[in-house]
């Protein structure tokens, strides 16, 4: 579906894509990792053109993407941003029938199709088409820039870091819900992500980048099983850390000296570990770097109970 042959883009005389080459079969869900700056989107933005490449080739469906117009790829490939921009003088429904219309589907065909994505998203159509961006919460947004990639049904979807700004528990819900779509839907799907979990959960194949280069690609198993070097066992040895933990729950404002009466708990216990002492108090104090902070019973619940969407 998508093929990279010893493809490398260079900024000056620095390359931020060094000889890559790659093959992502059509259905497939690929995940592209790596730490930040190394070639992740630089990688992602050239299937689409979004970027020219300086050497090698790309192939779309097995035609190099310079035979397409650009108009062509962008109807066909959907690409949701890390910071989803959705058009904020624009209802929800305009939002997501942009391409469709563009396209010249029939309105009764367009707002049929933007009823059934804004229930995929689980945005009920009848009280969200009308409203504006602003009116839906950050997660609502979220969703809604997701569902309207998949809007004109392009067969390939680009995503970069889509979830990235989320806090770790709507993440999760996300990445439930993006496996049913793709099982549902069958696209191929290009994803960046930097987190390691959400690659090994999502990806059916994953591409380890590291300063433009790739280390390893293969699927999460080979990854565990097999880490073809120091750099790519390391990235994995990541997983282990990367579980929830109160920390992760508190901020600078929380900030206190006053912990009297509170039970004291480090920043790295469990979170599903640390909710069993709010059966007896509201609130815990959290010990971290920067000094205590409280977290209380509510901001747990909220994370837990908040479904994405709930709170327009
Ligand atoms: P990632 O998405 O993995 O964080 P990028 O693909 O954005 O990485 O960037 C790869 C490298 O290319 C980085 O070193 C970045 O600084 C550099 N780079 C990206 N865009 C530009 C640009 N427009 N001009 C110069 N250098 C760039
Ligand atoms: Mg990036």
């Amino acid at each position: 579906m998508i093929e990279f042959k010893n493809v490398t883009k260079k900024y000056g005389s620095k390359k931020a894509v060094d000889n890559a080459s790659f093959r992502v079969e059509e259905g497939e869900f690929f995940v592209l990792i790596g730490p930040s700056g190394s070639g992740k989107t630089t990688t992602l933005k050239m299937i689409n053109r979004l970027i020219p490449l300086t050497e090698g080739y790309i192939y779309f469906k097995d035609k190099p993407v310079s035979d397409y117009e650009v108009y062509e790829m962008r109807w066909d490939i959907g690409y949701v941003l890390q910071q989803i921009a959705l058009f904020p003088h624009m209802t929800i429904g305009e939002n997501i029938a942009q391409v469709p219309e563009m396209k010249g589907w029939k309105d009764k065909e367009t707002l049929s199709r933007t009823k059934e994505l804004m229930e995929m998203a689980g945005l009920d159509p009848d009280t969200y088409i009308d409203r504006k961006p602003a009116e839906l919460s950050g997660g609502q947004q979220q969703r809604v820039g997701v569902v309207r990639a998949l809007a004109a049904d392009p067969p390939v979807v680009l995503m970069d870091e889509p979830f990235s700004a989320l806090d770790p528990i709507t993440r999760e819900s996300f990445q439930d819900d993006l496996i049913k779509l793709q099982h549902e839907i069958k696209k191929t799907i290009v994803f960046v992500t930097h987190d390691i979990q959400e690659a090994m959960k999502l990806g059916d194949r994953i591409c380890l980048f590291n300063e433009g280069r790739i280390e390893q690609i293969g699927t999460p198993e080979e990854f565990k099983k097999h880490p073809k070097n120091k750099f790519v066992e390391e990235f994995i040895g990541n997983l282990i850390e990367q579980r929830v933990t109160a920390g992760d729950f508190v901020s600078d404002k929380h900030v206190t000296d006053n912990i009297d009466g509170y039970p004291e708990i480090e920043s790295n216990m469990d979170i599903k570990e640390a909710y069993t002492l709010f059966t007896e108090y509201e609130t815990v104090a959290v010990q971290t770097e920067a000094g205590f902070k409280l977290l209380s019973r509510q901001d747990i619940f909220k994370y837990l109970t908040e479904k994405p969407g709930d709170s327009a």
